[in-house]
């Protein structure tokens, strides 16, 4: 199964090599530096052939829906509509690079699609989701204040597609005797069920986020279920907006956090890391609500007070 020059390794490898904007590709490139990739290259089961013949656009290469019905607006936008997996990329320097080319730039949900089609590029992928656009957490996602990545990141989280421990080891990315527990508290596997939601580590932030915003919940340990219940009863849909942002900016800051553990071996530090989900919540309901005018001291002292006001 070992295939070092196979098209896949190298996807993943121009992938570490040429970006380093978001977690994800972050948590990527760090794995790259720091584990060799020698489990991804050993244990990868499905790689992309050579993709001479094959349409990129209009084949099921990936997954069993073609990749023009899964993303019907960028497939509108490309302007490689006719070509195949090869011409979609260039060898160099004996790494691949994707080359995407747009009738624009793409912007707001487009970016969080590209981002989704290079999840699929890189994982196995199977469609086993169903329609999620009808489902009322994907729909709420965007309507979230929080930057675009941040969005990409939980659409992937809701889709139970984040290289977890887990999530690796179930694509055969991870070995049997590689570690699978959660870098936070060695505990149990890591899967996203348990890192965002079971573990104790992040079971006491969500209390202190919840003590903050002076509630009492019990948590659901479904993400979705739980990302589905944060907002409070009776909220508006912009109040609702920024409630999930303090959502999103504590499973985003958590798996800041796990990346920091598991690839620069930072200690897991709580009363840090809950202030900076107090942070980044007010940053991003600041930047994405017009007219917000609370002070990071006010948003702090009652977050809750502010968000009525919204
Ligand atoms: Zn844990």
């Amino acid at each position: 199964m070992t295939e070092p020059d196979s098209l896949w390794c190298k996807v993943v490898k121009a992938r570490c090599e040429t970006r380093g904007g978001s977690s994800w590709w972050n948590d990527i490139t760090s794995a790259c530096v720091l584990e060799g990739w020698n489990w991804f290259e050993n244990g990868a089961q499905k790689l992309v052939r050579e993709g001479n013949d094959t349409a990129f656009w209009t084949e099921s290469w990936l997954g069993n829906e073609s990749l023009q019905s899964r993303f019907p607006r960028l497939y509108n936008l490309s302007k490689q509509k006719r070509y195949s997996v090869k011409n979609m990329g260039m060898w160099s320097n004996g790494v691949w690079h994707w080359d995407f080319k747009w009738r624009r730039s793409l912007r707001g949900r487009e970016e969080a699609w590209l981002e989704e089609l290079m999840g699929m590029l890189m994982f196995e992928n199977a469609n086993e989701e169903g329609d999620s656009d009808s489902d009322p957490a994907f729909a709420s996602i965007w309507t979230v204040c929080a930057p675009s990545n941040v969005r990409a990141f939980v659409w992937r989280l809701l889709l139970d597609r984040l290289p977890t421990r887990d999530n690796l080891r179930r694509r055969h990315l991870l070995g049997e005797d590689d570690d699978a527990r959660c870098p936070l508290c060695q505990q149990a596997d890591e899967t996203s069920e348990h890192l965002f939601s079971l573990c104790p580590v992040t079971t006491r932030l969500w209390s202190a986020c919840y003590a903050w915003r002076g509630m009492q919940s019990v948590l659901s340990a479904s993400v979705r279920e739980h990302f589905l219940q944060f907002p409070m009863i009776g909220r508006s849909k912009k109040q609702q907006a920024g409630e999930w942002a303090l959502w999103m900016s504590l499973v985003w800051t958590v798996w800041m956090l796990r990346n920091k553990v598991v690839f620069q071996g930072a200690n897991v530090e709580l009363e840090n890391t809950s202030k900076l989900i107090q942070v980044k919540s007010w940053q991003w309901v600041k930047a994405k609500v017009d007219g917000f005018s609370y002070s990071w001291f006010e948003w702090r002292s009652n977050p809750s007070a502010c968000m009525d006001l919204l």
